[in-house]
């Protein structure tokens, strides 16, 4: 795991790294590399998981089942109104 801290008195800000291919979860919810994250971050903790792209790879049936879960989940939340 790659870490970095904060000065005495500075916010810790904790970002996920994508176990799998090594990219960061930026801001807005995208993925980049590791490098150009840290660049404009200098203050970040770094923990583990797994983006979409890599999750779809290597577990595809589980994959599969959370974004059928998911959609149920939006369709209760914002049932369409006829
Ligand atoms: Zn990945």
């Amino acid at each position: 795991m790659v870490q970095r801290t904060a000065g005495a008195g500075s916010a810790l800000e904790i970002v996920l790294l994508c176990s799998f291919c090594g990219r960061l979860r930026n801001d807005t919810g995208g993925w980049e590399q590791v490098d150009r994250y840290i660049e404009k971050n200098p203050y970040v903790y770094l923990s583990h998981g797994i983006c979409p792209e890599c999750a779809e790879l290597q577990f595809p049936n589980e994959y599969a089942a959370i974004c059928l879960d998911k959609k149920v989940n939006e369709a209760k939340k914002n049932p369409v109104m006829a």
